[in-house]
């Protein structure tokens, strides 16, 4: 059995899981989570409504240092809706965090909106490539103390061709940042990804059956 309580997660993160209910980690949290709490580089392939969210959210709220302002995780998702999704799971699991800025930002809103919020800087931003790229365009979204960028459901954003905004945006983080990359499936153009931006990933793969995992070095 493997509990969220034998990972090194801070208090109000294990009160958080208590609340929602999640007590055993799902397949590739387990596999995961590990070494993302550890600050490595993870690359991980496991069907949808896997949980991959929880592993890198929890991931993403363990590394930000609430008592600065700045952005320090970067998450991008294909769409609005999953990106809101994952807004959402982040803030549930940050709900006893005090002041935990999340800030989402997507295609659909005017840009002006976008530009007003950033006014103060939030410690996490989940958005679209597209809309991401725009603001860092205008100088308005600072990744210089960025320590955590996040693809999710790379496949899918690689389907829907943002594979070179997404390149021009990883080129403006800091180098020495963790890479995390989630997906579903895991076409050669993710792999090229991780041999690209990725230190050392752990690869983990979980395939159909619920509970075999591979995972490899
Ligand atoms: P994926 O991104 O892999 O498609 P999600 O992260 O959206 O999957 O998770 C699917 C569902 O599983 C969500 O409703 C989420 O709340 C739930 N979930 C995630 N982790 C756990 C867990 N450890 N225990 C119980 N439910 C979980
Ligand atoms: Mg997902």
């Amino acid at each position: 059995m493997s509990t969220f309580s034998a990972l090194p997660l801070i208090e109000p993160l294990q009160r958080a899981l208590a609340e929602v209910d999640y007590a055993e980690m799902t397949p590739v949290q387990a596999a995961s989570l590990p070494a993302i709490l550890a600050a490595q580089d993870v690359v991980a392939q496991a069907k949808t409504g896997s949980g991959k969210t929880a592993a890198f959210a929890l991931g993403v709220l363990s590394k930000v240092d609430f008592s600065r302002a700045h952005l320090q995780g970067l998450v991008l998702c294909p769409t609005r809706e999953l990106a809101d999704q994952v807004s959402r799971e982040i803030r549930r699991l940050a709900c006893f965090i005090p002041n935990v800025k999340v800030l989402t930002l997507c295609g659909g809103v005017p840009v002006r909106i976008h530009l007003a919020s950033l006014a103060h800087q939030p410690h996490i931003v989940v958005g679209t490539p597209g809309r991401i790229l725009d603001l860092l365009r205008k100088e308005a979204l600072p990744l210089g103390a960025v320590t955590t960028l996040v693809l999710d459901e790379a496949d899918r954003m690689l389907d829907m061709g943002f594979a070179d905004d997404i390149r021009d945006i990883i080129e403006r983080t800091p180098k020495q940042r963790q890479t995390l990359m989630f997906s579903a499936t895991m076409p050669e153009a993710i792999r090229d990804f991780s041999r690209q931006f990725q230190i050392k990933p752990l690869d983990v793969t979980v395939t159909s059956g619920a509970d075999a995992v591979l995972i490899e070095q």
